[in-house]
């Protein structure tokens, strides 16, 4: 079947897959922004991470977020291959940020996962921008 051939690869990507899906599980058991932040008009972050304090530049990218369906989690993925049980859940600092209205934010977050042998030296470094109506 197609379907399962995608868990057939490196355990790396195994890992990873799963542990996309069990993101997503939490994004959909969190409560919906609008309903949290329903003054919220734009939002969209620019993140980059950084390894052993070196910008990785190929992970830089932006994220518009769809309001109309949007969870009130905020959790980025690790990039690196080798991690396991890491992410980025920024959602606290991104909720703080709306409450306050601000129009720029921003804010670190060292990876809570491991590689191998060791912790995971990964830091997702997050800048934020928001409008807001009434
Ligand atoms: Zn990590």
């Amino acid at each position: 079947m197609a379907v399962n051939r995608r868990f057939l690869g490196r355990r790396g990507q195994s890992v990873a897959a799963k542990e996309a899906v069990a993101r997503r599980q939490r994004e959909d058991d969190a409560p919906r922004l609008k309903d949290v932040a329903g003054h919220v008009t734009s939002l969209k972050f620019a993140i980059e991470e950084t390894q052993d304090g070196i910008e990785l530049a190929e992970v830089k990218h932006t994220r518009r977020i769809v309001l109309d369906h949007a969870s009130a989690r905020f959790e980025f993925a690790c990039t690196e291959a080798k991690c396991e049980g890491g992410g980025h859940d920024i959602t606290r600092d991104v909720l703080d940020g709306l409450e306050a209205r601000k129009a720029e934010f921003g804010g670190k977050h060292a990876c809570t996962g491991a590689t191998e042998h060791a912790p995971c030296t990964r830091v997702l470094i997050f800048e934020a921008e928001a409008e807001y109506g009434d």
